[in-house]
């Protein structure tokens, strides 16, 4: 069903900055309309040192949902009145749910990287993980892989010591063996499981960038996870692919993120037929 904007439609949305490539709206105006409920999402660009304001103003305007992307996700946590504890692990939200006291925020990019893996058939439990960069999307992947019981998790970054900050804080909640290696220790790097690619090298329209161009590496290990979805297959994906092995673009993860804050937001589990619904509708957009 097509949606009716009315004086009844409640209003979700996105704050961030840029956020003009954003395709958020799209998965969820399309998932409004499949459920047929009468919500409409929206873009919002905040700019820097907006964000206070744009959080009380979304408040007083009864806004029902926000998700938050870059460079929010950490600073957005202290105006909110209630964090998860894995939002609080992971130190980043992207979820932000109305209650009449304030936004109570929430975690769903790790959640929706699991919900792809699984959908994929890519088990993190007992494996070893090397995970490419330390930032943001890595803290995300990094709390993921120790909660669902993986062997080890490797962390190769340019800056070391924000790798160290990073294993230093998956440890300090879970028991996990972390090896942090800097981007010129690629060599070092024995065989392992899974490869999760988190920096943005590679991302259009840099399209021909690699975080990693030693060719022996993509001789270690068997899947490989790009978080990039634009292009869908990067230079990363491309050579992991001619080694043969499995690969795995960010699509599926900002899919089901964007399904699970759906979810918290309106206290719903979202159907598998209502989800291929949904996934068919943005493939006949994008190709
Ligand atoms: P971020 O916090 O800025 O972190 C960037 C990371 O990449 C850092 O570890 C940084 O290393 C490294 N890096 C950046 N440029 C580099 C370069 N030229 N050479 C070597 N290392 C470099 O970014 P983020 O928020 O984690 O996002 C990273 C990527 O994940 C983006 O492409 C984003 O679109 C994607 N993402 C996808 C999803 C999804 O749903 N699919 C969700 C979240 C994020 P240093 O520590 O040395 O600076």
């Amino acid at each position: 069903m097509r949606q009716k904007i009315n004086g009844e439609t409640k209003v979700l949305g996105l704050i961030g900055n840029p956020i003009e490539h954003t395709i958020s709206p799209i998965i969820h105006n399309i998932l409004a309309s499949k459920l047929d409920m009468n919500y409409v999402y929206l873009p919002f660009k905040v700019e820097n040192g907006m964000l206070d304001k744009a959080i009380e103003g979304a408040r007083a305007l009864n806004i029902k949902g926000l998700n938050v992307t870059v460079p929010y996700k950490e600073q957005v946590m202290d105006k909110l009145i209630e964090i998860t504890p894995f939002a609080k692990q992971i130190g980043a939200v992207n979820t932000l749910k109305f209650t009449d006291n304030g936004y109570i925020g929430y975690n769903t990019d790790a959640d929706g990287l699991n919900a792809s893996l699984i959908k994929n058939s890519i088990k993190l439990k007992d494996s070893k993980i090397v995970i490419i960069g330390a930032g943001g999307a890595a803290k995300a992947v990094g709390m993921l892989c120790a909660r669902e019981k993986c062997k080890k998790i490797t962390i190769i970054n340019r800056t070391v010591i924000k790798g160290q900050i990073l294993a230093n804080n998956i440890r300090q909640y879970y028991n996990v063996e972390t090896k942090v290696l800097g981007l010129d220790e690629i060599g070092k790097i024995e065989p392992f499981d899974i490869a999760i690619q988190t920096t943005p090298i590679g991302m259009s329209p840099k399209v021909h960038d690699n975080p990693i161009d030693d060719t022996d590496f993509y001789k270690k290990f068997h899947i490989a996870v790009d978080l990039i979805y634009n292009p869908t297959k990067t230079e990363f994906l491309e050579e992991a692919e001619k080694n043969g092995i499995k690969i795995l673009n960010g699509f599926g993860m900002l899919f089901y993120q964007g399904i699970k804050a759906y979810e918290v937001w309106n206290d719903i589990i979202i159907t598998e037929d209502i989800l291929e619904d949904v996934m068919n509708e943005l493939i006949n957009l994008y190709g």
